[in-house]
């Protein structure tokens, strides 16, 4: 399946699952726009690299979604796209009484107002050509809770019903919005945490992370980047033209439980 003329944004793109969406749909000839509110030359030598590694266009776009007006911005400077993958996200695990008020308005704000403005900004174009896919990177915790992680589980709610109403308002058009929702994905924040994880519980690696970390994913195995990338791709494809408005889990049967 080639993506060869479409052109993708990816927010939040220069680390974790937003990169390894990027490599993918560039893998699959995608031109690619990554993102994050840095603006640091090697942000840009990131973009620089994937493209010619794959033979696509890409660049590297700042803005930070936590602001409406530089969300809408970076479509405008992308030029528009084809594919939309909302990724861009942050956590903070409090207890609610004394969850600090302006992490909640900044998990809103990035896990979800962001969405609203990039689909908002990337829609007309899309309606334009009669094609388009937008990918919002949820979470298991768009579907289940867990204790003190009141912004982010209420974000991730909230990004789902935005990509049902999405849907409900491009139907038939050649436009599909749908969220992925991953489980424990090894990203390299995640990976930085095992050496710690050991130390504390006094476990080799395999335990800590079968035991403690994987403790709600019944696979006991991370998802991966490539496999949140993949399932992306898939999202893009001829196969899943009439998936629209849904939740995929990419979760070792976390939802199941
Ligand atoms: P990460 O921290 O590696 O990536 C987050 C990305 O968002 C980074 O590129 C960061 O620079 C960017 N970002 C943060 N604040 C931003 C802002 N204000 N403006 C623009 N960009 C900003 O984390 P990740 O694990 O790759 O997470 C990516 C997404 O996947 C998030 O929405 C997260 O909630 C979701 N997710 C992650 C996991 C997991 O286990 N890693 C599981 C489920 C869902």
């Amino acid at each position: 399946m080639s993506l060869a003329g479409k052109r993708a944004i990816i927010t939040g793109s220069n680390s974790g699952i937003g990169l390894g969406v990027a490599e993918a749909l560039a893998a699959a000839g995608a031109e690619v726009i990554l993102n994050s509110f840095t603006d640091r030359p090697e942000d840009h030598d990131l973009a620089r690299d994937l493209g010619a590694r794959h033979g696509v266009a890409a660049r590297y776009i700042a803005a930070d979604m936590s602001k409406g007006p530089e969300c809408r911005a970076l479509v405008e400077k992308a030029g528009g796209c084809d594919i939309l993958v909302n990724n861009a996200g942050i956590q903070h695990v409090e207890p609610i009484e004394s969850f600090p008020v302006e992490k909640w308005d900044a998990i809103l704000a990035i896990n979800l107002s962001s969405a609203f403005h990039t689909i908002a900004a990337a829609l007309p174009g899309m309606r334009a050509k009669g094609w388009g896919r937008i990918v919002d990177i949820a979470s298991a915790h768009a579907l289940t809770a867990s204790p003190y992680k009141s912004a982010y589980v209420a974000s991730k709610h909230a990004v789902v019903g935005l990509t049902k109403v999405v849907a409900l308002e491009t139907a038939g058009q050649g436009i599909t919005a749908n969220a992925i929702c991953p489980g424990y994905v090894l990203t390299p924040l995640v990976e930085a945490q095992i050496p710690e994880q050991m130390k504390v519980h006094k476990m080799t690696r395999e335990t800590v992370i079968r035991e403690v970390m994987l403790e709600r994913q019944p696979s006991r195995e991370f998802a991966t980047v490539e496999q949140i990338g993949g399932t992306t791709v898939f999202l893009c494809s001829p196969a899943a033209d009439q998936i629209t408005g849904t939740t995929i889990s990419v979760d070792g049967g976390w939802t199941a439980l």
